[in-house]
Order: structure tokens, then sequence, then C-alpha cells
């Protein structure tokens, strides 16, 4: 069967024939994608010409073209667009790709190949000299296989293998189950007087989600994470009660959604791969392969913050019990939290909607920041197409008016979109294939009612500077590999970029060009604005005690052994013990996420790995001060990041990408004084 795979796309920048694609392309593609790479990888390894850098390494990065087409597609809607068809086929091909990944990875002619290429780098006879990233290919591609398990013997991989595809499967069913409880637990409401203290654009927003699904009155979907954008303002305290609870129970209802054994067999899975690998657990093996290379030194980090995030929660939450007159719960934070800022800011933050138009934050905001740092025009093209007519295609050009790539922004929540908010490439930046980068960036904002204008609270101002910032990385790679392009580096080291871009969000400069009232174009006035600056360093006991809990809960699941890990019968009581035992129990801030839906760490790709965000942010709040001390938003400033930093990608090590771009390592200050924690 031919499908719009088959060949590359003949598109601009290559970007994919979304509208040509049928459901039942798929199949067929992938099963001709995996055939052509096996194929591909079967004449590197059963070569009889001695293995160099190109007929190996260089070889093994050529092949794959179609899968890789087919997966870009089918992963990117399987995320934003998807429906039961779509799951039942990704339930379908996720084993068959994992055990297709295993075979190369696991290939010992093709592991001894790249040992000698390895072995032999400083006496090459085939040709040109090396580059560094040529040299960081072959030791990155050495090491993953290593750590993959290509050097066990057959029955260790035999074992590996099983292991994988059950782990596959399981977490495919994980992510399943959290999306469907997700809707499922959707809170509907149908008395408008306990929607109170929403605003009408909130309240078409719910209405709207209750028409979709055929419902009267309003329906208030929930996000990914353990809160609600709408808990800051609904002055009803049952309805924020039922909000929160009906958050906090999924995945753990006991129904067809439930997680609970699901994960329990990930870590016990996760736990004994580690040891088939020679690793005491599996956030060892997780870490050799990020710049923390080890647990300890992600403890380190986490412990070290917890007493004082703690202490300042807990002082939080006394002066916020004070300013609503009762004790304040979980589902009650938030609400006192915007009392509060209102007293001590003079503005809440609904007070900033009007101000935050999502195009004019999209244009005047964060194109603009990028265009003063980079020298990026971005220009719509409606005669290109996403995968949903909700997304929209820009055109990325530099200064000299050079193609750079293509932005897609896919902004609104829908049915069938996973929670939270991210960026997937969809082609990656290579010189090997001469391939310019495409990449999508997927918010969820509630759709307005038809005719209404979207208005962004703080926090979505926020995201979307911050997934805006991983588009950043994507588009200015420069890179030979697709496998260094852009994010694909260390998971510790991918969120630095992003949460560098969030600083742009309250730069004076940056502000005042994109917060301008929707309805009569005036500036954001001089007391809202204080508000939005003062308040870094505000609610900050929370956001870290909320995250470090989720965090050192992520690594308390994946520092278990084998037995230690099939001793764990209760989901509840080991969350309980392991947010004790770190010191991070504080009444009323439950974890940013429970692990019934930890979708980072049970199917997202984040396991033993949610820790990078902060990890990061270190390098973050240490860029954030050279910006400041550097000429803030210019082009200069923003040239050397581009070209030390953003456009390196992983063809460097990035800690050594840090010092060339910094002139030293980084240092933890900086993030202890914009978190309150010194
Ligand atoms: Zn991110």
């Amino acid at each position: 069967m031919a499908t719009p795979f088959d060949e590359p796309s003949t598109l601009p920048y290559a970007l994919p024939p979304f509208r040509e694609v049928r459901l039942e392309h798929y199949r067929p593609a992938f099963d001709a994608g995996m055939a052509e790479q096996r194929a591909e990888v079967e004449a590197i390894a059963a070569s009889d010409e001695t293995p160099t850098f190109e007929n190996t390494l260089v070889a093994l990065e050529r092949s794959g073209q179609l899968l890789a087409r087919v997966s870009h597609v089918f992963f990117t809607l399987s995320s934003a667009d998807s429906t039961p068809e779509l799951h039942d086929l990704e339930a379908e091909v996720s084993p068959l790709l994992a055990a297709h990944r295993d075979a190369i990875t696991l290939d010992s002619r093709l592991y001894d190949r790249i040992a000698t290429v390895r072995s032999t780098l400083d006496e090459r006879t085939d040709g040109a000299a090396l580059s560094d990233e040529d040299r960081r290919l072959v030791e990155r591609t050495y090491t993953e296989m290593t750590l993959a398990g290509a050097g066990l013997d057959d029955a260790g991989k035999e074992r590996l293998t099983a292991i994988n595809q059950e782990l596959s499967t399981l977490t495919t069913t994980f992510e399943r189950n959290l999306l469907e409880d997700t809707n499922d637990l959707a809170v509907h409401v149908t008395a408008e007087d306990e929607l109170a203290g929403l605003d009408d654009g909130a309240k078409s927003a719910a209405a709207g989600a209750a028409a979709d699904r055929g419902l009267d009155g309003w329906l208030i979907t929930l996000p990914l994470y353990t809160g609600h954008p709408w808990l800051a303002s609904l002055t009803n305290r049952d309805l924020r009660e039922r909000i929160m609870r009906a958050s906090l129970s999924r995945g753990r209802r006991g129904n067809e959604h439930d997680n609970r054994e699901v994960l329990l067999r990930i870590v016990r899975l996760r736990a004994e791969r580690a040891e088939l690998l020679g690793f005491p657990n599996h956030a060892a093996v997780v870490t050799a392969d990020e710049t923390a290379k080890t647990p300890e030194a992600v403890d380190g980090l986490l412990s070290s913050l917890v007493p004082a995030a703690a202490a300042n929660a807990d002082d939080e939450r006394a002066v916020r019990s004070r300013v609503v007159g009762f004790d304040v719960e979980a589902w009650d934070w938030a609400f006192a939290t915007e009392i509060l800022r209102g007293e001590q800011f003079a503005a809440d933050s609904s007070a900033l909607r009007p101000y935050f138009e999502a195009d004019r934050v999209l244009h005047d905001g964060v194109f603009h920041a990028a265009a003063e740092l980079y020298g990026l025009s971005f220009t719509e093209r409606d005669d290109l197409h996403g995968y949903n007519d909700e997304v929209r295609v820009f055109e990325v050009t530099s200064e000299d008016g050079e193609p750079v790539g293509l932005y897609l922004l896919d902004l609104y929540t829908r049915d069938g979109k996973r929670g939270g908010a991210w960026m997937n490439p969809v082609v990656e930046q290579s010189a090997l294939f001469g391939t310019l980068p495409v990449v999508v960036n997927n918010l969820n904002v509630a759709k307005p009612a038809a005719g209404s204008p979207t208005l962004l609270i703080q926090d979505e101002v926020e995201t979307l500077f911050h997934e805006f910032g991983h588009a950043l990385h994507g588009l200015i790679a420069r890179t030979t590999y697709p496998r260094f392009s852009g994010t694909n580096v260390e998971r510790d080291f991918v969120e630095f970029p992003s949460q560098v871009n969030e600083m742009w969000v309250s730069w004076p400069s940056v502000l005042a060009n994109y917060a301008k009232h929707h309805e009569t174009g005036e500036p954001l006035p001089p007391e809202l604005v204080l508000g939005l600056s003062d308040s870094a360093g505000f609610n900050e006991g929370f956001s870290t005690t909320e995250y470090l809990a989720a965090a050192l809960l992520d690594q308390a699941w994946h520092r278990l052994s084998a037995a230690d890990a099939a001793a764990v019968t209760s989901v509840e009581d080991f969350e309980r013990s392991a947010l004790e035992a770190a010191g991070i129990a504080v009444q009323a801030v439950p974890p940013r996420y429970s692990s019934t839906y930890f979708a980072h760490t049970f199917s997202g790709g984040y396991d033993a790995g949610y820790y990078g965000y902060i990890w990061s942010e270190v390098l973050d709040a240490d860029t954030v001060e050279w910006f400041r001390d550097n000429g803030g938003l210019s082009r200069s400033a923003g040239a050397r990041f581009a070209s030390r930093l953003l456009g390196v990608g992983g063809a460097k090590d990035p800690l050594e990408a840090y010092r060339d771009f910094r002139g030293r390592d980084a240092e933890v200050g900086p993030l202890l004084r914009r978190r309150g924690l010194e």
C-alpha cells in the first residue's frame, strides 16, 4: 500500500502532508519503515569491510528515514489530536517499535563495530580528521548502547527485550488510563451561582466544554497537574474541594482506568532491568547518561533545598490562613494567595487577563523578544496546514531573509489532546540530510466562545514563553547529526533554554510591547506591572515544595532495588512514607503530581528525571543574571547565547557548552535568591 510517508515530503521545509494522511496509512508505513531500517542496519552489521566512522556511525545515522517520517507524524497526533482508533494503534505498534529499537541497540555485531571505531579513533586511516561532533557521535552511541544492554549475554538480552516490550505496553496503558480518567473526572456544574468568582471568559469556556459533550451547564476539565487555574478565583469552597479531590483521585478509583497496579509493575520492571545492567537501581542507570551522573548528586541538590522550601511553605500557609480566616487546605491555597496578592500588590491575577490577549502576546511578546535577541522574523503561512485546523503555521526567517524553519502553534485544549504543554519536532534540523527544523508547540488554553478573544492568565503567558524556548532550541539548531539537533540533549539539560526564555515575560520593554488592553489598547497600568515583577519570589515556598515533592517521589520510586520494589504493595503508603522521609510532607501542599497521574515519570520519558527542571534551573538563574549584566534584550547577547549554546544542541557536552557561553561553571546562588531559599 502506498502511503504519504513513502517519500520525503515535497512541501516547504518538508512539512508532512498532514491532510493526506489517513488512519489506515500508519500501520503499513510503520511496517515498511521498520523493515527498511532492519535491512539498512543488517547491511552495516554484516559488512565485511573494516569498521570506519563513515561505514558504521554515519551509516547508522542515515538509516530509518521512512520510520522517522511516520513516527514524527503519528506521535505528534497521538499526543495532540488523538482518537480511540489512534490510541488502539499506538498500543499495537508501541511494543513493535520497542522491539525494533532493541534489535538494533542490542546487536552485538553493530556494538563490536562501534567499539572498534571508538578504540581506533586516534589512528584513523579513512580520510579526513573527525570533528568534535563526530567524536561525540561515537562516544554517545557507544554509551547509549552499553546502557541499553548491548554488552549483555544472549540470555540477558532476551530478558531485557521482554522487559522493554512489557514496559512499552504498560506506559501506553498508563497514559491512556490517565487521559480517560481525566476526561471522566471533569467536574460538571449545573447551578451558575456555584461559579461565582469566575470571569466571563472562563465561564464561556466551561459552557463550551459542556456543550462539546452534549451536557447542560458548565464543565470544568482538569489540567494534568494537581491544582487548577480556576481555583484562584472560585469563591465556592465546596466546588474548589470537588475540583481538587477529582484531580487527586485520578488513576486510583478502582475503576477500569486505575493506574496503581500499572505503575507498580512499571517500577518493578525498571528495577529488574537496572540490576540486569549491573546498576543498583533505575535512577542510577538514568543519571549515568545525564549531566548529573549519579542519583547521589541529584539527591544532594534536591535535599539541600527541602528544609528552607518546606519552612517557607509552612509560613505561607499561616499567612494565608490568617488572610481568609480559616485553616487553608490544598484547595484554598491558590484562592487565599490571590487575596494576598491583591493586598500586597494592589492587583489580583484576573486583573491582568484583559492585557494578555493571546495573539498579541504571541506576536508582540514571544516573537518580538526572539526578533530582538536572535534576529528572527515570523510570517503566518495560511497556505500550509497542520494536523488540525486549529494549528497555525509560521515561517521563520533570519535577519538576512534566509529560511530558518517552520513553527507550528496548537494553543487550545480539545478532547484527545493530552494535558500539559510541550514542544516536539516534526522535522529535525540536520546538515547530514540538509533539513531545516519544523517544530510544534502545544498548550492547553481553554477555547473561548466564538467571537470572544482568547485572554491568557499569567501562568499561560509564562507557559507560552517557556514552550517557545524549546521551539527556539529546535529552530536555532545547527548540527550535523539529527540525534544532536536542538532539544536532543541530556534530559536534565533540556529545560534550561526554555526556562531562560521565561525571563522575557516580565522584561520591561517586552511587557510594554505586548501587555495592552484587548479592547482599549491601553498599556498595563503601573500598579499591575509592579505586581507582576514583584511577584517573583511570591508564593515560592509553595511552588518549590510542590515541585520538590514530585521530584523526590520520582526519585524514591526509582531508587528501589528489585527486591524492595517487589515488596511495595500500596502506592498510597509508599507515597506517604517517601514524602515524610524526605521531609517534604507539608500540610496543604500536595505534590504537583501524585504517582497515579505522574505522566512525566510513568509515561512521559522523565522517569527518574523530573529533578531535571530544578537541575537546569540552576543554569537558568545563572544565565538570567548573565543577560542582565550583558545588555539584556540585545542582539549581541542573543547572538552569543544562540551560537555557543542553542545552536550547539547535543553536539557538545552540555556543561562544556555552558562554560563556553558563560565563561565559567554555573553557580547555585542566583537560584537560591530567586526562590527565597538563602
Ligand atoms: Zn519544558
